[in-house]
């Protein structure tokens, strides 16, 4: 029970929770700076968060959300400080489970590992309310004393989404933005040309590594990859279900840890707690 911590490059760790099926579990990044350190994502906040983050980290703490669906934004009302883009905010405030997409198909799929979470029913899962205590929009900064990092608006696969740029690594936290897998683009508060535009932004960055909110990290020719897939209607999630139905079957242990081997960015677990 709890999250797997990992090594992933200096000054950034990786945290995943154990309890969320590997297709659902969003990649939580503990970036650490000199002055203080960022959670990039929160997780569904089956466990707290913040203990574990402390046991990582002896420097302040600021939490920044890259958008509000429930996988994201399940520990952020831990953090003193919570950041977020304004667009988010109302949900963030006010987290009912259609707004933060804890509905539908995701109810009735098996997300959760109740030998972990015994206690967890799709009935009554809740996002606490997690106001955000500041605004991040285009152009912004966050200065950690030895990395900036700059924040996009990217939105598409919601208004608010957001993703965080570090031009000195040509790092890119893309949220769910992009990641390695099929994307979301029919959600109630989605836009499909909005998302497009982000796309192309995404393209003409110059990244070289994509951390993301979902799955392995990877690299500009697996972006190139993903983007050509979704341009040719290849690459978008239309029924959760349906596509739960389909690959539920190639999935041996959908609790497992993900296979990151041939990943950018190799990792390597530090504990499990
Ligand atoms: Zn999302
Ligand atoms: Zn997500």
């Amino acid at each position: 029970m709890g999250y797997r911590i990992y090594n992933v490059t200096p000054g950034v760790k990786l945290l995943q929770e154990t309890g969320v099926a590997s297709f659902m579990r969003c990649n939580i990044w503990l970036v650490q700076g000199r002055d203080y350190d960022l959670v990039i994502d929160t997780g569904m906040g089956l466990d707290s968060l913040k203990t574990r983050i402390i046991q990582q980290s002896n420097r302040p703490l600021k939490a920044v959300v890259t958008h509000s669906h429930f996988d994201h934004s399940g520990c952020l009302h831990e953090f003193d400080s919570r950041l977020g883009h304004r667009l988010e905010s109302s949900i963030l405030a006010n987290p009912v489970n259609d707004h933060v997409v804890y509905s539908g198909g995701w109810t009735r799929i098996g997300i959760v590992d109740l030998q972990q979470h015994p206690d967890y029913s799709a009935t009554t899962y809740r996002v606490t309310p997690a106001p955000l205590t500041g605004y991040l929009d285009e152009g912004d900064e966050i200065d950690l004393g030895n990395r900036i990092l700059r924040i996009l608006h990217l939105p598409g696969h919601s208004p608010g989404s957001i993703g965080l740029w570090d031009p000195a690594s040509k790092t890119l936290f893309s949220g769910d933005a992009l990641y390695d897998g099929e994307l979301l683009d029919s959600l109630y508060h989605s836009n499909k040309a909005d998302y497009m535009l982000t796309l192309n932004r995404i393209e003409s960055l110059g990244a070289e590594i994509f951390h993301a909110g979902h799955f392995p990290s990877f690299g500009p020719e697996r972006m190139k990859h993903l983007l050509a897939r979704y341009r040719a209607g290849k690459n978008s999630l239309g029924s959760v279900e349906q596509w739960f139905d389909q690959n539920q079957h190639l999935m041996k242990n959908l609790f497992a840890e993900q296979n990151w081997a041939d990943s950018i960015t190799p990792i390597e677990l530090v504990s499990k707690i």
